[in-house]
């Protein structure tokens, strides 16, 4: 990973810390996601909201397979 210039800011969370890079501290992206999913009733749910508001619906990539990368393992390690 290449160095950064250390750039603190709110974490996007809204808990009222400071990240060291990015938008959240590490493990409150997956926080964040699991108490939208809480709030709304789940994902269907949050699918049927996000269409209703974009005006359309989402597609899933045809022949993509679920990533297998680091934010996969943040969420379900919070579940
Ligand atoms: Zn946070």
């Amino acid at each position: 990973m290449k160095k950064r210039k250390f750039k603190p800011r709110l974490c996007a969370c809204r808990c009222g810390q400071l990240t060291r890079e990015g938008f959240f501290i590490e493990g409150h992206d997956a926080m964040l996601y699991t108490a939208i999913l809480n709030n709304v009733g789940g994902l269907v749910a949050l699918r049927d909201l996000v269409e209703d508001k974009l005006g359309r619906q989402i597609k899933m990539e045809a022949g993509k397979k679920p990533p297998e990368n680091a934010d996969n393992r943040t969420l379900a390690k919070n579940h």
